[in-house]
């Protein structure tokens, strides 16, 4: 089989569920790319797959990518790749659109990552809890996070076993450059499951609420080549700085301000050289470790570097 005819078959293939490709054409339209007006063999390829997506009302990921691998999900690092999973539903999420039927998380002994199922694609719906093997699943990467997309040709098996997911653990060695905004003493709405941190007493989704005080710290670290936002929930706050939340609301009081918390916090760990270990939380690193390194902080240095972040 000629080189051109190989991927004529691959295009085919691709399509054969969807509409009558004739091979014959799909040759014949690569061939006029590559030898008439020397596209490069991958370039005609994309151009015609999109002739052919456009001609049957197809989107990208409705059709087959060919070869999908087994794959882990710590091992996604690239979009547009074709895989099979075998993984829990750890939860579902509210979809925002009708085109979607179902999202939510997914995980395996080696992390967790989003999934979204079309509701074009007509697949049964996952149950949270769980357990299936997923294949031909599309990648996708937004902002640098990773997710999968169920699609049309998916093939969904629920399977009797239960599996233990991991967490994506992330360990983020360097100095705390700064602290951002809605660190310190903060106030969170007190509805069921909801927790949302308060802007001026009013919760985005109830509005004014009476807030319950807690304490966080948003922290941005450098390690030397990329700054990692790390957060510090209230038993990781009081551990790094060593004041409770009593202790902080006294010190508010005293002050009728809460935003002297933040100043005294930021004091005590902006410059500081930190080892933090923690699952990671989208684009966020949970400190659930934390070593205190004595380090070459040159507070001069530091501040320069995260000013120009
Ligand atoms: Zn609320």
């Amino acid at each position: 089989m000629s080189d051109v005819r190989q991927h004529a078959d691959d295009i085919h293939a691709q399509f054969s569920d969807h509409i009558d490709v004739d091979i014959e054409d799909v040759e014949e339209r690569l061939t006029t790319l590559v030898d008439e007006y020397k596209v490069p063999m991958d370039e005609a390829r994309r151009s015609v797959t999109n002739h052919y997506l456009e001609e049957a009302g197809l989107e990208r990921e409705d059709i087959s990518g060919g070869d999908s691998e087994a794959a882990k999900i710590e091992d996604v690092d690239e979009p547009e790749e074709w895989i099979d999973l075998t993984a829990k539903v750890i939860e579902l999420w509210d979809p925002r659109s009708d085109s979607v039927a179902q999202v939510g998380l997914l995980g395996d002994p080696t992390g967790t990552i989003k999934f979204t199922k079309w509701a074009k694609s007509e697949l049964p719906a996952l149950e949270e809890g769980g357990v299936y093997e997923l294949r031909n699943v599309v990648t996708d990467e937004y902002q640098g996070r990773y997710s999968v997309k169920l699609n049309s040709t998916t093939v969904i098996e629920e399977l009797d076993e239960d599996i233990e997911v991991g967490n994506d653990t992330s360990e983020v060695e360097g100095a705390l450059v700064d602290m951002q905004r809605g660190s310190g003493l903060i106030k969170r709405c007190p509805e069921d499951d909801c927790t949302r941190v308060l802007q001026n007493g009013r919760c985005n989704e109830h509005g004014e609420v009476e807030g319950e005080f807690d304490l966080r710290i948003k922290a941005v670290v450098d390690d030397g080549i990329d700054a990692h936002e790390v957060i510090f929930d209230k038993d990781a706050t009081e551990e790094l700085t060593g004041l409770s939340l009593e202790e902080a609301k006294e010190m508010a009081m005293d002050a009728l301000d809460t935003t002297i918390v933040a100043d005294e916090i930021r004091e005590d760990i902006v410059g500081t050289y930190y080892h933090i270990e923690g699952p990671t939380f989208g684009r966020y690193v949970l400190a659930d470790d934390v070593e205190e390194l004595g380090g070459p902080a040159d507070p001069e240095e530091l501040l320069i570097k995260a000013r120009s972040m």
